[in-house]
């Protein structure tokens, strides 16, 4: 297929027309607002397609799958395993078996740390994390730190929250990395890591690497094959699709190496009270009943999202997100929290005078959303000396009005505090 014929399949993007594809961005909040919906770094929100599909699924084809031949369970079967090849066209996998449904990116990464980590580390070992890492891609860590004797290490940033690729090379040349784990785009700050160069590098010196893509997959399109990552995980909730749902990408052979997770139904091939044999690749990773709405949920979503071309998507959104940094900086109260050349999603800032909360009350008053606090990220609050910011974080259906919006609300609460 040529690139131009592709182009021309494609739903043109126009952020305005995007916004009727989502229902709840026509509530009201507080004493009548209009919704201004600026924390999609939190969750986003979903279009009609997602809330349909999972609606669909529970009026006409809700069966357990896998487990019978009646002919619903085949349906929820065929539509589970459908969804699951979205998955695997959407990251770029080789293979479906190389797609793990979870509950989000929490318990990818505890999948990976408690299987891979806590089968293959020693003490000696490193694990190295990066500054710029969500809680739940370090407490895991820490976690099987413990159990194994191994220990953590952080690559350090520096105070745009860019991270320090020198002190990376050395940390990853000392030969005692054998994980690392890196988010792709940080949370808090929007910083998108150099995660090609850092995979590439961990490969050198023999280390295998996992990729947290909770804040990059919604924003701009990733090739796990092409990265050549060894685990990718990211969260249905932040790309347009329901809660209770998420990815594991894992190379095959790495997969295949690693003990289940979690023991239970669907993962097994055989039990006896002596011994029980693991199933083939996904299921050896799926114990118990999955969440099937949420899985089809997701591929509802993916469907939506790649029905456009997702570099207009990322233009898009860049443009809001530089819109956004310099309005922001011609407020003088304001003090933006991060400055990393490559950013996506979200830009983070303290007010003098008015503490985190404050402002997220006082705008939420104005119908606008955003996030205060910490983030699940307080060794960067730590960092920056400080215990929160305030996070404005966009997704495809923003636009420059929704900015405009924050920065009013904005200086009026300024002026209240002044
Ligand atoms: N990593 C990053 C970078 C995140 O932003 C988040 C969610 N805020 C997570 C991991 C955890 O995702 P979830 O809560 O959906 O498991």
């Amino acid at each position: 297929m040529s690139s131009t014929l592709f182009r021309e399949q494609k739903r043109a993007f126009c952020a305005e027309e995007v916004r009727a594809d989502f229902p709840i961005l026509d509530t009201c909040v507080r004493q009548n607002k209009p919704l201004v919906y600026l924390d999609n770094a939190a969750t986003t929100q979903k279009p009609t397609a997602v809330i349909e599909a999972i609606d669909d699924y529970y009026r006409r084809n809700n069966a357990n799958i896998h487990r019978a031949v009646h002919h619903l369970s085949e349906r929820a079967t065929i539509a589970y395993d459908a969804a699951r090849e979205k998955v695997r066209g959407f990251l770029g996998a080789r293979s479906a078996t190389e797609i793990i449904f979870t509950r989000g990116t929490t318990e990818s990464i505890n999948l990976v740390a408690s299987s891979y980590g806590g089968s293959t580390l020693k003490p000696g070992d490193t694990i190295l994390v990066s500054f710029l890492e969500h809680h739940s891609n370090i407490v895991p860590w820490q976690l099987i730190a413990q159990r194994t004797g191994a220990s953590l290490q952080v690559i350090p940033m520096d105070n745009r929250g860019v991270l320090d690729m020198e002190a990376a090379r050395q940390q990853l040349a000392s030969g005692t990395v054998k994980i690392l784990a890196i988010t792709h785009v940080s949370n808090a700050l929007g910083t998108v890591n150099p995660v090609s160069d850092l995979i590439k590098l961990a490969h050198q010196h023999g280390a295998v690497v996992l990729v947290d893509g909770a804040q990059a997959v919604q924003h701009f399109p990733v090739d796990v094959s092409e990265l050549d990552a060894d685990f990718y995980a990211f969260s249905g909730h932040k790309i347009y699709g329901p809660t209770g749902i998420g990815v594991l990408y894992g190379k095959e052979k790495l997969l295949e190496s690693m003990p289940p997770y979690q023991g239970g139904g669907d993962m097994i091939s055989s039990v006896t009270f002596e011994k029980s044999t693991w199933n083939e690749l996904p299921s050896k990773f799926e114990a118990g009943t999955p969440d099937i709405a949420g899985a089809i949920g997701l591929g509802a979503a993916l469907d939506y999202l790649t029905a456009f071309d997702l570099q207009e998507i990322a233009a898009h959104e860049l443009d809001i997100l530089q819109y956004c940094i310099d309005r922001l900086s011609e407020l003088p109260a304001v003090q933006l929290i991060g400055n990393a050349p490559a950013r996506a999603g979200a830009v983070s800032f303290v007010v003098d005078g008015v503490h985190p909360h404050d402002i997220g009350t006082f705008l939420d008053r104005d119908g606008v959303a955003i996030r205060t606090g910490h983030h699940c990220a307080q060794p960067i609050m730590d960092f920056f000396q400080i215990a929160a910011t305030a996070r404005a974080s966009f997704a495809l259906y923003n636009s420059r009005s929704d900015v405009d919006a924050l920065c009013e609300s904005l200086k009026r609460t300024i002026t209240l505090f002044s």
